[in-house]
Protein backbone atom coordinates (compact mmCIF):
# COMPACT_ATOMS: atom_id res chain seq x y z
CA UNK A 1 0.00 0.00 0.00
CA UNK A 2 1.55 3.38 -0.66
CA UNK A 3 2.57 5.94 1.89
CA UNK A 4 0.01 8.61 1.30
CA UNK A 5 -3.65 10.06 0.54
CA UNK A 6 -3.75 13.01 -1.98
CA UNK A 7 -6.78 15.45 -1.19
CA UNK A 8 -8.23 18.24 -3.58
CA UNK A 9 -9.77 21.19 -1.95
CA UNK A 10 -11.52 22.63 -4.67
CA UNK A 11 -12.60 25.54 -2.52
CA UNK A 12 -14.10 29.47 -3.18
CA UNK A 13 -11.27 31.30 -3.35
CA UNK A 14 -8.75 29.25 -4.56
CA UNK A 15 -8.04 25.44 -5.37
CA UNK A 16 -5.43 23.28 -3.20
CA UNK A 17 -3.74 19.97 -3.31
CA UNK A 18 -2.33 18.57 -0.29
CA UNK A 19 -0.95 15.52 0.42
CA UNK A 20 -1.07 13.58 3.78
CA UNK A 21 0.55 10.75 5.79
CA UNK A 22 -1.05 8.12 7.56
CA UNK A 23 -1.00 10.34 10.80
CA UNK A 24 -2.71 12.78 9.28
CA UNK A 25 0.18 14.97 9.20
CA UNK A 26 0.26 17.27 5.73
CA UNK A 27 3.69 16.85 3.85
CA UNK A 28 3.04 19.08 1.00
CA UNK A 29 0.56 21.13 -0.86
CA UNK A 30 0.39 23.16 -3.45
CA UNK A 31 -2.71 26.33 -4.06
CA UNK A 32 -3.68 28.86 -6.27
CA UNK A 33 -6.37 31.01 -6.57
CA UNK A 34 -8.72 31.72 -9.46
CA UNK A 35 -10.93 35.15 -10.34
CA UNK A 36 -13.80 36.26 -8.46
CA UNK A 37 -16.35 37.70 -11.34
CA UNK A 38 -18.66 39.95 -10.43
CA UNK A 39 -20.50 40.97 -13.39
CA UNK A 40 -23.48 42.76 -11.37
CA UNK A 41 -24.34 43.53 -7.76
CA UNK A 42 -25.50 40.15 -5.79
CA UNK A 43 -23.74 38.34 -8.88
CA UNK A 44 -20.51 35.98 -8.14
CA UNK A 45 -19.43 33.33 -10.99
CA UNK A 46 -16.36 31.38 -11.23
CA UNK A 47 -14.85 30.11 -14.53
CA UNK A 48 -14.96 26.32 -14.02
CA UNK A 49 -12.36 25.54 -17.02
CA UNK A 50 -9.56 28.31 -14.91
CA UNK A 51 -10.61 26.17 -12.05
CA UNK A 52 -9.79 22.87 -13.59
CA UNK A 53 -6.81 24.01 -14.87
CA UNK A 54 -6.06 25.11 -11.48
CA UNK A 55 -6.49 22.17 -10.02
CA UNK A 56 -4.60 20.12 -12.16
CA UNK A 57 -1.46 22.62 -11.55
CA UNK A 58 -1.51 21.99 -7.64
CA UNK A 59 -1.89 18.48 -8.13
CA UNK A 60 1.82 18.69 -9.85
CA UNK A 61 2.80 21.11 -7.23
CA UNK A 62 2.24 18.82 -4.12
CA UNK A 63 3.48 15.84 -5.79
CA UNK A 64 7.00 17.58 -6.89
CA UNK A 65 7.46 19.59 -3.42
CA UNK A 66 7.39 15.66 -1.76
CA UNK A 67 8.77 14.71 -4.85
CA UNK A 68 6.69 11.87 -4.83
CA UNK A 69 4.57 10.18 -8.01
CA UNK A 70 1.67 8.52 -8.41
CA UNK A 71 2.84 5.45 -7.20
CA UNK A 72 3.01 6.78 -3.47
CA UNK A 73 -0.65 8.19 -3.60
CA UNK A 74 -3.18 5.21 -2.65
CA UNK A 75 -6.23 7.33 -3.40
CA UNK A 76 -7.51 10.98 -4.12
CA UNK A 77 -10.23 12.55 -1.95
CA UNK A 78 -12.07 15.45 -3.53
CA UNK A 79 -13.62 18.54 -1.40
CA UNK A 80 -15.15 21.28 -2.42
CA UNK A 81 -17.12 24.29 -2.32
CA UNK A 82 -20.54 23.50 -2.06
CA UNK A 83 -24.06 24.60 -3.98
CA UNK A 84 -21.69 26.50 -6.89
CA UNK A 85 -23.47 25.20 -9.62
CA UNK A 86 -21.92 23.92 -13.35
CA UNK A 87 -23.59 23.04 -16.71
CA UNK A 88 -21.32 21.82 -19.26
CA UNK A 89 -21.67 20.11 -22.76
CA UNK A 90 -21.06 16.25 -22.69
CA UNK A 91 -19.05 16.13 -25.86
CA UNK A 92 -17.13 19.34 -25.99
CA UNK A 93 -16.52 19.10 -22.43
CA UNK A 94 -17.05 23.22 -22.46
CA UNK A 95 -19.54 24.70 -19.84
CA UNK A 96 -22.40 26.83 -21.06
CA UNK A 97 -21.37 30.09 -19.09
CA UNK A 98 -19.53 30.98 -15.98
CA UNK A 99 -20.28 28.50 -12.81
CA UNK A 100 -22.99 30.54 -10.35
CA UNK A 101 -21.42 30.54 -7.05
CA UNK A 102 -22.88 29.74 -4.05
CA UNK A 103 -23.26 33.62 -2.73
CA UNK A 104 -24.81 34.51 -5.72
CA UNK A 105 -28.62 36.00 -4.87
CA UNK A 106 -29.72 36.21 -8.78
CA UNK A 107 -32.03 33.62 -8.62
CA UNK A 108 -34.38 35.09 -5.70
CA UNK A 109 -37.06 35.59 -8.18
CA UNK A 110 -37.46 32.06 -9.20
CA UNK A 111 -37.14 31.02 -5.56
CA UNK A 112 -40.06 33.55 -4.77
CA UNK A 113 -42.10 31.87 -8.44
CA UNK A 114 -41.64 28.17 -6.22
CA UNK A 115 -42.60 29.64 -2.87
CA UNK A 116 -45.89 31.15 -3.99
CA UNK A 117 -48.57 30.04 -2.10
CA UNK A 118 -46.79 27.86 0.06
CA UNK A 119 -43.94 29.71 1.42
CA UNK A 120 -39.95 29.50 1.47
CA UNK A 121 -40.42 26.32 3.44
CA UNK A 122 -42.29 24.56 0.80
CA UNK A 123 -39.67 21.98 0.11
CA UNK A 124 -38.19 21.94 3.89
CA UNK A 125 -39.73 18.28 4.96
CA UNK A 126 -38.40 16.59 2.08
CA UNK A 127 -34.66 18.20 1.64
CA UNK A 128 -33.84 20.22 5.01
CA UNK A 129 -33.57 23.90 3.33
CA UNK A 130 -35.60 26.53 2.40
CA UNK A 131 -36.07 28.19 -0.95
CA UNK A 132 -33.22 30.59 -1.31
CA UNK A 133 -30.71 31.49 -3.80
CA UNK A 134 -27.93 29.59 -2.21
CA UNK A 135 -28.82 26.49 -3.13
CA UNK A 136 -27.69 24.90 -6.11
CA UNK A 137 -31.38 24.20 -8.23
CA UNK A 138 -32.55 27.37 -8.15
CA UNK A 139 -28.73 28.50 -9.85
CA UNK A 140 -29.23 25.37 -12.66
CA UNK A 141 -32.72 26.71 -13.45
CA UNK A 142 -31.24 29.76 -13.81
CA UNK A 143 -29.01 28.87 -16.55
CA UNK A 144 -31.48 26.31 -18.43
CA UNK A 145 -34.24 29.41 -18.13
CA UNK A 146 -31.68 32.18 -19.26
CA UNK A 147 -28.13 30.67 -21.09
CA UNK A 148 -29.42 30.96 -24.71
CA UNK A 149 -30.84 26.79 -26.18
CA UNK A 150 -29.54 25.61 -22.58
CA UNK A 151 -32.74 23.95 -21.85
CA UNK A 152 -32.92 22.40 -25.64
CA UNK A 153 -30.22 20.97 -25.58
CA UNK A 154 -30.26 19.40 -21.71
CA UNK A 155 -33.49 17.70 -22.86
CA UNK A 156 -32.18 16.47 -25.46
CA UNK A 157 -29.55 15.03 -23.54
CA UNK A 158 -26.36 16.80 -24.22
CA UNK A 159 -25.82 18.73 -21.05
CA UNK A 160 -24.64 17.56 -17.61
CA UNK A 161 -25.08 19.64 -14.57
CA UNK A 162 -22.82 19.78 -11.43
CA UNK A 163 -21.55 20.94 -8.33
CA UNK A 164 -17.85 21.59 -8.35
CA UNK A 165 -17.09 17.99 -7.36
CA UNK A 166 -19.20 16.72 -10.00
CA UNK A 167 -16.87 18.89 -12.73
CA UNK A 168 -14.13 18.04 -10.77
CA UNK A 169 -14.46 14.18 -10.61
CA UNK A 170 -15.71 13.86 -14.47
CA UNK A 171 -12.20 15.89 -15.53
CA UNK A 172 -10.03 13.46 -13.57
CA UNK A 173 -11.65 10.59 -15.15
CA UNK A 174 -11.39 11.63 -18.15
CA UNK A 175 -13.96 14.39 -19.52
CA UNK A 176 -15.42 13.89 -22.84
CA UNK A 177 -13.81 10.14 -23.00
CA UNK A 178 -15.26 8.15 -20.23
CA UNK A 179 -15.46 10.70 -17.56
CA UNK A 180 -17.94 9.97 -14.42
CA UNK A 181 -20.85 11.93 -14.01
CA UNK A 182 -21.62 11.32 -10.03
CA UNK A 183 -21.48 13.60 -6.31
CA UNK A 184 -21.94 12.44 -3.16
CA UNK A 185 -24.59 12.97 -0.45
CA UNK A 186 -23.47 15.70 1.02
CA UNK A 187 -23.04 17.85 -2.03
CA UNK A 188 -26.50 16.43 -3.65
CA UNK A 189 -28.13 17.29 0.26
CA UNK A 190 -27.14 21.01 -0.79
CA UNK A 191 -29.12 21.16 -4.36
CA UNK A 192 -32.87 21.54 -2.80
CA UNK A 193 -33.29 18.39 -4.95
CA UNK A 194 -32.81 15.24 -3.48
CA UNK A 195 -34.69 13.76 -0.92
CA UNK A 196 -32.65 13.49 2.66
CA UNK A 197 -34.38 10.28 3.49
CA UNK A 198 -33.95 8.16 0.22
CA UNK A 199 -31.30 10.02 -0.69
CA UNK A 200 -32.03 10.33 -4.14
CA UNK A 201 -33.40 12.85 -6.28
CA UNK A 202 -37.20 13.74 -5.89
CA UNK A 203 -39.01 13.69 -8.94
CA UNK A 204 -41.62 15.66 -7.72
CA UNK A 205 -39.23 18.25 -6.93
CA UNK A 206 -37.24 17.83 -10.26
CA UNK A 207 -40.91 18.22 -12.08
CA UNK A 208 -41.67 21.63 -9.72
CA UNK A 209 -38.59 23.11 -10.68
CA UNK A 210 -38.65 21.66 -14.63
CA UNK A 211 -35.41 20.00 -14.22
CA UNK A 212 -34.91 17.25 -16.94
CA UNK A 213 -33.39 14.42 -14.26
CA UNK A 214 -31.10 13.38 -17.43
CA UNK A 215 -28.24 15.85 -16.61
CA UNK A 216 -27.47 15.30 -12.83
CA UNK A 217 -25.26 13.10 -11.89
CA UNK A 218 -25.74 9.73 -10.04
CA UNK A 219 -25.56 10.15 -6.40
CA UNK A 220 -22.87 7.64 -4.48
CA UNK A 221 -21.97 8.11 -0.70
CA UNK A 222 -18.92 9.90 0.06
CA UNK A 223 -16.66 7.12 0.86
CA UNK A 224 -16.51 4.56 -1.88
CA UNK A 225 -13.93 4.36 -5.56
CA UNK A 226 -16.40 6.26 -8.10
CA UNK A 227 -13.49 5.54 -10.89
CA UNK A 228 -9.57 6.00 -11.28
CA UNK A 229 -8.20 9.00 -12.72
CA UNK A 230 -7.80 9.38 -16.92
CA UNK A 231 -4.36 7.84 -17.92
CA UNK A 232 -3.70 11.59 -19.75
CA UNK A 233 -3.18 13.00 -15.96
CA UNK A 234 -0.21 12.96 -14.07
CA UNK A 235 -1.85 10.35 -11.38
CA UNK A 236 -3.81 8.09 -13.71
CA UNK A 237 -4.93 5.15 -12.41
CA UNK A 238 -5.12 6.03 -8.95
CA UNK A 239 -8.42 5.48 -7.20
CA UNK A 240 -10.74 8.18 -6.64
CA UNK A 241 -12.65 7.03 -3.46
CA UNK A 242 -13.64 10.19 -1.22
CA UNK A 243 -15.96 13.18 -1.84
CA UNK A 244 -17.53 15.47 0.85
CA UNK A 245 -18.56 19.30 0.83
CA UNK A 246 -16.34 21.62 1.84
CA UNK A 247 -17.88 21.98 5.50
CA UNK A 248 -19.01 18.15 5.69
CA UNK A 249 -15.20 17.57 5.00
CA UNK A 250 -14.28 19.76 7.96
CA UNK A 251 -16.54 17.90 10.28
CA UNK A 252 -14.89 14.82 9.58
CA UNK A 253 -11.12 15.93 9.77
CA UNK A 254 -12.37 17.31 12.93
CA UNK A 255 -13.81 13.72 13.71
CA UNK A 256 -16.81 14.80 14.27
CA UNK A 257 -18.59 11.47 14.19
CA UNK A 258 -21.23 11.24 17.07
CA UNK A 259 -24.41 12.82 18.19
CA UNK A 260 -23.87 15.99 19.17
CA UNK A 261 -20.38 16.46 17.86
CA UNK A 262 -19.84 20.13 16.37
CA UNK A 263 -17.13 22.32 14.58
CA UNK A 264 -17.33 25.27 12.95
CA UNK A 265 -14.92 26.45 10.05
CA UNK A 266 -13.93 30.06 9.58
CA UNK A 267 -13.06 30.95 6.00
CA UNK A 268 -14.66 32.71 3.41
CA UNK A 269 -18.34 32.23 5.08
CA UNK A 270 -18.61 30.40 8.62
CA UNK A 271 -20.55 27.20 8.85
CA UNK A 272 -21.54 25.32 12.28
CA UNK A 273 -22.13 21.40 11.87
CA UNK A 274 -23.68 19.61 14.79
CA UNK A 275 -23.86 15.95 14.07
CA UNK A 276 -27.34 14.17 14.88
CA UNK A 277 -26.92 10.75 13.85
CA UNK A 278 -29.21 8.80 12.02
CA UNK A 279 -31.66 10.66 12.66
CA UNK A 280 -32.94 13.91 10.59
CA UNK A 281 -33.40 17.21 12.83
CA UNK A 282 -35.87 19.61 11.86
CA UNK A 283 -34.77 22.65 12.83
CA UNK A 284 -36.88 25.17 14.28
CA UNK A 285 -34.74 28.15 14.70
CA UNK A 286 -33.65 28.22 11.46
CA UNK A 287 -30.55 25.99 11.29
CA UNK A 288 -30.45 23.49 8.34
CA UNK A 289 -30.58 19.68 7.75
CA UNK A 290 -28.37 17.86 5.65
CA UNK A 291 -26.46 15.36 5.43
CA UNK A 292 -23.52 14.77 7.67
CA UNK A 293 -21.44 11.57 5.59
CA UNK A 294 -22.16 8.01 4.26
CA UNK A 295 -19.36 5.42 4.39
CA UNK A 296 -19.90 3.06 1.36
CA UNK A 297 -22.95 1.31 1.92
CA UNK A 298 -23.53 2.24 5.70
CA UNK A 299 -26.54 4.19 6.48
CA UNK A 300 -25.62 7.87 6.55
CA UNK A 301 -25.58 10.35 9.56
CA UNK A 302 -27.29 13.69 9.25
CA UNK A 303 -26.25 17.30 10.72
CA UNK A 304 -27.93 20.24 11.58
CA UNK A 305 -26.29 23.14 9.95
CA UNK A 306 -26.10 26.78 10.65
CA UNK A 307 -24.75 28.46 7.47
CA UNK A 308 -23.12 32.42 7.70
CA UNK A 309 -22.66 33.65 4.64
CA UNK A 310 -20.04 36.66 4.87
CA UNK A 311 -17.07 35.96 8.10
CA UNK A 312 -13.43 35.75 6.16
CA UNK A 313 -14.61 37.69 2.95
CA UNK A 314 -15.44 40.17 4.88
CA UNK A 315 -11.67 40.84 5.08
CA UNK A 316 -11.19 40.92 1.53
CA UNK A 317 -13.60 43.51 1.23
CA UNK A 318 -11.74 45.69 3.23
CA UNK A 319 -9.20 45.25 1.29
CA UNK A 320 -10.48 45.08 -2.40
CA UNK A 321 -13.09 47.39 -1.96
CA UNK A 322 -12.41 49.99 1.04
CA UNK A 323 -8.35 49.74 1.05
CA UNK A 324 -7.92 50.04 4.29
CA UNK A 325 -5.43 46.89 4.72
CA UNK A 326 -3.04 44.98 2.83
CA UNK A 327 -4.00 42.03 3.76
CA UNK A 328 -5.75 39.62 6.47
CA UNK A 329 -2.78 40.07 8.79
CA UNK A 330 -2.73 43.71 8.49
CA UNK A 331 -6.58 43.46 9.80
CA UNK A 332 -5.43 41.67 12.50
CA UNK A 333 -2.57 44.35 13.80
CA UNK A 334 -5.27 46.88 12.93
CA UNK A 335 -7.61 45.87 14.70
CA UNK A 336 -5.40 44.78 17.46
CA UNK A 337 -4.31 48.20 18.24
CA UNK A 338 -7.76 49.10 20.04
CA UNK A 339 -9.20 47.72 22.57
CA UNK A 340 -12.89 47.30 20.99
CA UNK A 341 -14.71 48.48 17.91
CA UNK A 342 -15.41 52.00 19.60
CA UNK A 343 -19.24 51.41 19.48
CA UNK A 344 -19.70 50.29 15.84
CA UNK A 345 -20.89 47.29 14.67
CA UNK A 346 -20.69 46.28 11.20
CA UNK A 347 -23.20 43.45 9.83
CA UNK A 348 -21.81 42.08 6.47
CA UNK A 349 -25.13 40.80 4.75
CA UNK A 350 -24.08 41.68 1.66
CA UNK A 351 -26.21 38.44 -0.04
CA UNK A 352 -29.12 38.70 2.98
CA UNK A 353 -28.47 37.43 5.85
CA UNK A 354 -28.39 33.14 6.41
CA UNK A 355 -28.37 31.25 9.32
CA UNK A 356 -30.29 31.90 11.61
CA UNK A 357 -32.50 35.11 10.46
CA UNK A 358 -32.90 33.53 6.35
CA UNK A 359 -33.94 37.56 5.02
CA UNK A 360 -32.49 37.85 1.47
CA UNK A 361 -33.82 41.22 1.54
CA UNK A 362 -31.12 42.12 4.23
CA UNK A 363 -28.02 44.48 2.76
CA UNK A 364 -25.20 45.38 4.69
CA UNK A 365 -25.04 47.86 7.36
CA UNK A 366 -22.09 49.41 9.62
CA UNK A 367 -24.17 51.33 12.55
CA UNK A 368 -22.96 53.31 15.59
CA UNK A 369 -20.77 55.19 13.78
CA UNK A 370 -19.47 58.25 15.44
CA UNK A 371 -16.47 60.87 14.82
CA UNK A 372 -14.30 58.99 17.03
CA UNK A 373 -14.35 55.71 15.16
CA UNK A 374 -11.04 55.31 12.76
CA UNK A 375 -10.36 52.44 10.53
CA UNK A 376 -9.04 50.49 13.43
CA UNK A 377 -12.39 50.15 14.92
CA UNK A 378 -14.51 49.33 11.29
CA UNK A 379 -12.01 46.53 10.91
CA UNK A 380 -12.11 45.34 14.38
CA UNK A 381 -16.19 45.73 13.63
CA UNK A 382 -15.63 43.30 10.84
CA UNK A 383 -13.66 40.79 12.88
CA UNK A 384 -15.95 40.98 15.57
CA UNK A 385 -18.79 40.42 13.08
CA UNK A 386 -17.84 36.89 12.75
CA UNK A 387 -18.21 35.98 16.32
CA UNK A 388 -21.19 37.80 16.96
CA UNK A 389 -22.77 35.24 13.99
CA UNK A 390 -21.38 32.48 15.11
CA UNK A 391 -22.82 33.01 18.89
CA UNK A 392 -26.43 33.88 17.09
CA UNK A 393 -25.83 30.30 15.31
CA UNK A 394 -24.76 28.24 18.59
CA UNK A 395 -28.00 29.63 20.25
CA UNK A 396 -30.35 28.56 17.54
CA UNK A 397 -27.99 25.13 18.01
CA UNK A 398 -28.60 25.01 21.91
CA UNK A 399 -32.65 25.90 21.16
CA UNK A 400 -32.99 23.13 18.71
CA UNK A 401 -31.17 20.60 20.76
CA UNK A 402 -31.36 18.77 24.14
CA UNK A 403 -27.82 19.26 25.32
CA UNK A 404 -26.21 22.81 25.46
CA UNK A 405 -22.79 22.89 23.71
CA UNK A 406 -19.78 22.12 26.00
CA UNK A 407 -17.09 23.65 23.79
CA UNK A 408 -16.67 24.68 19.59
CA UNK A 409 -13.68 22.86 17.94
CA UNK A 410 -12.62 25.49 15.10
CA UNK A 411 -10.59 25.12 11.76
CA UNK A 412 -10.34 27.45 8.53
CA UNK A 413 -8.47 30.57 7.65
CA UNK A 414 -9.28 32.82 10.31
CA UNK A 415 -8.43 30.84 13.26
CA UNK A 416 -4.96 32.00 12.92
CA UNK A 417 -6.42 35.02 14.67
CA UNK A 418 -5.41 34.64 18.07
CA UNK A 419 -7.74 37.78 19.16
CA UNK A 420 -10.84 37.00 17.22
CA UNK A 421 -10.83 33.52 19.08
CA UNK A 422 -10.43 34.77 22.29
CA UNK A 423 -12.81 36.72 21.67
CA UNK A 424 -15.28 34.34 20.15
CA UNK A 425 -14.42 32.57 23.17
CA UNK A 426 -15.51 35.58 25.64
CA UNK A 427 -18.79 36.06 23.18
CA UNK A 428 -19.89 32.36 23.26
CA UNK A 429 -19.22 32.01 27.27
CA UNK A 430 -18.01 28.40 26.26
CA UNK A 431 -14.38 27.18 25.45
CA UNK A 432 -12.71 27.19 21.68
CA UNK A 433 -10.64 24.42 20.84
CA UNK A 434 -8.26 24.57 17.64
CA UNK A 435 -6.96 20.73 16.53
CA UNK A 436 -2.97 20.22 15.33
CA UNK A 437 -4.22 20.19 11.89
CA UNK A 438 -6.03 23.31 10.92
CA UNK A 439 -6.42 22.06 7.65
CA UNK A 440 -9.52 19.83 8.33
CA UNK A 441 -11.50 19.92 5.10
CA UNK A 442 -9.08 18.46 2.75
CA UNK A 443 -7.90 16.12 5.63
CA UNK A 444 -12.10 15.06 6.10
CA UNK A 445 -11.35 14.67 2.30
CA UNK A 446 -8.55 12.66 2.50
CA UNK A 447 -9.81 10.67 5.45
CA UNK A 448 -13.08 9.32 3.24
CA UNK A 449 -11.06 8.50 0.55
CA UNK A 450 -8.36 6.66 2.78
CA UNK A 451 -11.00 4.62 4.52
CA UNK A 452 -12.27 3.57 0.97
CA UNK A 453 -9.52 1.96 -0.13
CA UNK A 454 -8.38 0.69 3.31
CA UNK A 455 -5.58 3.16 4.29
CA UNK A 456 -7.39 3.82 7.58
CA UNK A 457 -8.48 0.98 9.33
CA UNK A 458 -12.06 2.79 10.81
CA UNK A 459 -13.15 5.79 12.35
CA UNK A 460 -11.47 5.22 15.96
CA UNK A 461 -8.02 5.01 14.24
CA UNK A 462 -9.00 8.62 12.83
CA UNK A 463 -10.57 10.14 16.10
CA UNK A 464 -6.90 9.14 17.49
CA UNK A 465 -5.01 11.04 15.14
CA UNK A 466 -7.14 14.63 16.28
CA UNK A 467 -5.04 16.17 19.03
CA UNK A 468 -5.87 19.89 20.51
CA UNK A 469 -3.03 22.58 19.02
CA UNK A 470 -4.96 25.34 21.31
CA UNK A 471 -7.94 26.36 23.82
CA UNK A 472 -9.33 29.71 24.75
CA UNK A 473 -11.44 30.33 27.54
CA UNK A 474 -13.45 32.52 28.10
CA UNK A 475 -12.87 35.45 29.98
CA UNK A 476 -15.67 38.11 29.36
CA UNK A 477 -18.35 39.13 32.03
CA UNK A 478 -21.85 38.00 31.33
CA UNK A 479 -23.44 41.31 31.50
CA UNK A 480 -20.77 42.79 28.99
CA UNK A 481 -21.07 39.91 26.58
CA UNK A 482 -25.11 40.38 27.03
CA UNK A 483 -24.62 44.03 26.17
CA UNK A 484 -22.72 43.74 23.04
CA UNK A 485 -25.17 40.72 21.91
CA UNK A 486 -28.44 43.20 22.39
CA UNK A 487 -26.45 45.85 20.04
CA UNK A 488 -25.42 43.37 17.39
CA UNK A 489 -29.34 42.49 17.50
CA UNK A 490 -30.29 45.66 17.08
CA UNK A 491 -27.75 46.63 14.06
CA UNK A 492 -28.94 43.07 12.62
CA UNK A 493 -32.34 44.67 12.97
CA UNK A 494 -31.19 47.57 10.63
CA UNK A 495 -30.17 45.71 7.81
CA UNK A 496 -33.93 44.55 6.87
CA UNK A 497 -36.23 45.23 4.48
CA UNK A 498 -33.64 46.97 2.43
CA UNK A 499 -34.44 45.36 -1.31
CA UNK A 500 -37.38 47.01 -3.04
P1 LIG B 1 -11.94 29.25 1.86
O1 LIG B 1 -11.60 27.80 1.98
O2 LIG B 1 -13.38 29.58 2.11
O3 LIG B 1 -11.44 29.87 0.59
P2 LIG B 1 -9.95 29.65 4.02
O4 LIG B 1 -10.31 28.65 5.06
O5 LIG B 1 -8.73 29.48 3.21
O6 LIG B 1 -11.19 30.01 3.07
O7 LIG B 1 -9.84 31.04 4.80
C1 LIG B 1 -9.51 32.20 4.15
C2 LIG B 1 -10.18 33.36 4.84
O8 LIG B 1 -9.54 33.60 6.09
C3 LIG B 1 -10.02 34.61 4.00
O9 LIG B 1 -11.30 35.15 3.75
C4 LIG B 1 -9.19 35.54 4.88
O10 LIG B 1 -9.69 36.87 4.83
C5 LIG B 1 -9.34 34.98 6.27
N1 LIG B 1 -8.11 35.17 7.08
C6 LIG B 1 -6.88 34.68 6.86
N2 LIG B 1 -6.00 35.09 7.82
C7 LIG B 1 -6.72 35.87 8.67
C8 LIG B 1 -6.40 36.62 9.85
N3 LIG B 1 -5.17 36.63 10.36
N4 LIG B 1 -7.40 37.31 10.44
C9 LIG B 1 -8.65 37.27 9.93
N5 LIG B 1 -9.01 36.61 8.82
C10 LIG B 1 -8.06 35.92 8.19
Amino acid sequence: MPGYVLAIDQGTTSSRAIIFDRGGSIVSSGQKEHRQLLPRAGWVEHDAVEIWDNVREVVGTALSRASLTRHDIAAVGLTNQRETTVVWNRTTGRPVSNAIVWQDVRTQAICDELAAGAGPDRFMDITGLPLTPYFAGTKLRWILDNVPGAREQAEAGELLFGTMDSWVVWNLTGGNDGGVHTTDVTNASRTLLMDLRTLDWSPDILAAFGIPAGMLPSIRSSSEVYGTVHGSQLLREVPIAGILGDQQAAAFGQAAFGPGDAKNTYGTGCFVLVNTGGRVVSSANGLLATVAYQLGDQAPSYALEGSIAVAGSLIHWLHDNLGIVASAAEAEELAGSVPDSGGAYFVPAFSGLFAPYWRPDARGALVGLTRFVTKAHIARAALEATAFQTREVLEAVNADSDVPLKELRVDGGMVANDALMQFQADILGVPVVRPRVAETTALGAAYAAGLAVGFWRGQDELAANWAEDRRWEPAMEEAERDRRMRLWRKAVSRTFDWVD
